[in-house]
């Protein structure tokens, strides 16, 4: 093979940005050589490792922006100890064509039973079919939004957060919000809606909100939008720490949570 014709193929390689091949075309021709595919499917399989470079790469950036606070995924979760887990409706929702119509997620449940996890693993199944998301919690959220107001930077920040195809926020209503805050949020909310998916988990019945709000009207104007457009995972089960402490004999009998449910699937119906 001629120097000056590998040099070549190499820069031009370099130019379309095709990194992955350009790095490794000694080996591929290698291969070729031994193997001596057809045309096509030496140009496809060079073709397609290039391809799945890219997709690795922009996964492992997606899962950067992200900030995930650790690995979940769908794989480790146990959905025989969680039966009240629709599975194929994770499994549907895992394939992330709810973001295509900007739907939302709601998962309620008490503490323990696996929210955070799985809204992880369903944020992690977003990036990787190729969506931008981003992972807070609702503390984290809020306060970022205050101290954003603060600052005359609230436009801003609010563009942050409406950016990601699928916003993930952990844990509302473990604290109730102050009134300032719950105006944040509303308009957070109405800035997503129907542009770009939110997922939450909660411990709060819907019948709740109003509580964890402050407000009744904001409440129900938030829940509004919310649910209009969404799928919702309704956990009724025992808290898995709960369950591997008792597997370790540092608990008795099973106690079992009260549902958080209550008007949830009702209200929740139109998805
Ligand atoms: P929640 O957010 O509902 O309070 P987490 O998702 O934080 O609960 O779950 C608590 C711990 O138990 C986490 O380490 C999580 O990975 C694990 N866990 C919960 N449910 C399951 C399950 N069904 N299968 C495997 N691990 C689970
Ligand atoms: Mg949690």
């Amino acid at each position: 093979m001629s120097v000056v014709v590998h040099a070549r193929v190499v820069e031009q390689l370099t130019r379309l940005r095709l990194r992955y091949v350009a790095d490794r075309i000694d080996a591929m021709l290698n291969d070729a050589a031994r193997e001596a595919p057809t045309y096509l499917d030496f140009l496809d399989a060079v073709l397609r490792q290039e391809v799945d470079a890219k997709q690795r790469t922009r996964t492992t950036m997606g899962l950067k922006i992200a900030h995930f606070p650790t690995v979940k995924t769908l794989d480790e979760f146990d959905f025989k100890f969680q039966p009240s887990v629709d599975q194929r409706l994770i499994r549907e929702l895992a394939a992330g064509h709810f973001m295509a119509h900007a739907e939302n997620v709601l998962i309620f449940g008490p503490p323990g039973v696996g929210k955070t996890h799985l809204a992880i693993a369903l944020g992690r199944a977003a990036v990787e079919t190729g969506h931008s998301v981003l992972f807070t919690s609702a503390t984290a959220l809020l306060a970022a939004l205050a101290k954003a107001e603060t600052e005359g930077q609230l436009a801003e920040r609010l563009t942050y957060y409406t950016k990601p195809k699928l916003l993930v926020i952990d844990e509302l209503g473990y604290l109730p919000f102050e009134r300032r805050s719950a105006h944040l949020f509303f308009q957070l909310v109405a800035r997503r809606y129907e542009r770009g998916s939110l997922l939450i988990t909660t411990n709060q019945l819907v019948t709740q909100w109003g509580v964890v709000f402050g407000d009744e009207v904001l409440a129900a104007a938030i829940l509004d939008r919310l649910l209009h457009h969404s799928h919702t995972v309704i956990i009724q089960g025992e808290s898995y720490r709960l369950k591997q402490k008792r597997k370790a004999g540092l608990l008795g009998n099973p106690t079992v949570p009260a549902s958080v449910t209550g008007g949830a699937r009702r209200q929740a119906g139109s998805r």
